[in-house]
């Protein structure tokens, strides 16, 4: 099947170009010129899209989304299929979720489970992370064969002790692991212990309303945490990727890092450049819809965040989708501890980006599908057969309208949960259609796929020198 997108303005990381883009079956072919004889010749026999006015844009990859993830103090409301399928609307074409043994037995017990729940639900592509917990002497044997699985990134934890929290020693044992087998080490960088001393204490107090859970997670902590995992990185020579970085403190401590030539990366999230610690103190427990890990921080941190992604000391945008309903968040009223964690952002990380990037002029065009999609694809093992609009890559592609001023909400979005934190934000791009490997899944308003059209990604060892 040939498919001929025709007319638009074809956007990658590296360049802008007015081209049409041949598509055979699932790859794209070439870029040609409209005008061209090439052109004319494809279309005969082509499903021609008009792309008019509309930028083509590499689909989407959010390498940080948790659906249908167990072992949370409740349930995670969007499935595989629920939350891939609201990925295709915001233009994100291939996600990466975390396995893990929720359940007990081996990493490689956890992973098959997530398989089964994954498998024929999915509406976009998918790959998974490992979250590794509870190291052992097998967890090092385990993350070679993982590696062989197209599992090549290992997320582990300085906060949650208890439950997901690694020592510092579990920490290196892996990372060395990692050192030698090429995988790439995922941190969530808070220093779990003392933040749980300030949990209670601040219970103790009767601080018990959602803005608590920022004050009591200072971004000190996780400042102090992003630097002794780099530490720990630099000692067993491995890439070491933050993930969700937050705060402009954690941020310098990355900035250092690089700046000694370390192979050191980070993603941050929409949320932390668009909504702050004042949404955690909304009155009536409104705030316990903000509460995520790490904390919304004061406005300040933003700008910081925003010189970041443009000097490419941060060179990734996910969203660490983790929705739960405003009824699950009610759980936590009177003790903040208890409140679900997470929030739901996959749908809208396009969109947002475009805004906050792109059309309030912080930077390219090429920088926001670089953050949004080449570089997560670099990163993550699966560049360039997905990042880039090129010959032989897969034809997931976002027809973006720059000019489609809409408000984002709870009423129009796709996620299965009951509110949006960008709940009357206004944002001037829309995802207009959406290819999965060639194949149409999103027509405006309208969903074209099927559950199930999204394959698994058996990925390549990360790239530590992107
Ligand atoms: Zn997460």
């Amino acid at each position: 099947m040939k498919t001929l997108i025709k007319g638009g303005k074809v956007v990658t990381a590296i360049e802008t170009m007015n081209a049409d883009v041949m598509i055979v079956d699932e790859k794209v072919v070439g870029l040609v010129d409209s005008d061209s004889d090439i052109s004319r010749s494809f279309s005969e026999d082509a499903l021609v899209i008009d792309a008019t006015d509309r930028l083509v844009v590499p689909g989407g990859i959010d390498v940080h989304t948790h659906f249908e993830s167990e072992g949370q103090i409740a349930p995670v409301l969007d499935t595989f299929e629920t939350g891939t399928q609201a990925s295709a609307f915001g233009g994100t074409t291939t996600i990466i979720d975390f396995a893990w043994r929720a359940t007990g037995g081996s990493l490689l017990d956890g992973l098959e489970h997530y398989h089964q729940m994954a498998q024929g639900d999915c509406a976009v592509d998918y790959g998974f992370h490992m979250m590794v917990n509870e190291v052992d002497d097998q967890t090092p044997k385990e993350m070679d064969m993982l590696v062989d699985e197209g599992i090549t990134s290992f997320k582990m934890f300085m906060a949650y002790p208890g439950r997901m929290y690694s020592t510092d020693a579990q920490l290196l044992t892996c990372y060395q692991k990692a050192g030698e087998n090429g995988s790439l080490i995922q941190m969530h960088a808070e220093n779990g212990i003392a933040i749980d001393v300030l949990r209670d204490q601040a219970i103790d107090k009767g601080q018990t309303d959602p803005v608590y859970h920022s004050l009591t997670r200072p971004a000190l902590l996780e400042a102090e945490a992003v630097h002794r995992s780099v530490v720990l990185a630099e000692i067993a020579g491995c890439p070491l990727y933050i993930v969700h970085l937050s705060s402009a403190n954690a941020l310098q401590e990355v900035v250092a890092a690089r700046d000694r030539g370390l192979n050191v990366f980070a993603e941050t999230c929409p949320q932390y450049l668009f909504l702050d610690l004042t949404d955690l103190e909304r009155p009536d427990f409104e705030g316990s819809k903000y509460v995520c890990s790490p904390p919304l921080r004061p406005t300040d941190h933003q700008a910081e965040l925003w010189r970041g992604l443009k000097t490419n000391d941060l060179q990734v945008i996910a969203t660490d989708h983790c929705p739960f309903c405003w009824t699950q968040k009610e759980l936590g009223r009177g003790d903040f501890r208890n409140i679900p964690n997470g929030i739901p952002g996959v749908e809208h990380r396009m969109e947002l980006m475009y805004q906050g990037a792109v059309a309030e002029g912080r930077v390219s065009l090429n920088r926001w599908v670089d953050m949004c999609s080449r570089a997560p694809a670099q990163m993550f093992g699966l560049y360039p057969r997905k990042g880039t609009i090129a010959p032989g890559s897969d034809a997931d592609i976002v027809l973006f309208d720059p000019e489609s001023p809409h408000v984002i909400s709870a009423e129009t979005h796709h996620m299965n949960v009951d509110y949006s934190c960008y709940e009357g934000h206004e944002v001037t791009g829309k995802v207009d259609t959406v290819l999965l490997r060639g194949q149409v899944v999103v027509e405006g308003t309208e969903y074209l796929g099927r559950a199930g059209d999204g394959q698994y990604l058996s990925r390549d060892l990360c790239d530590g020198l992107i």
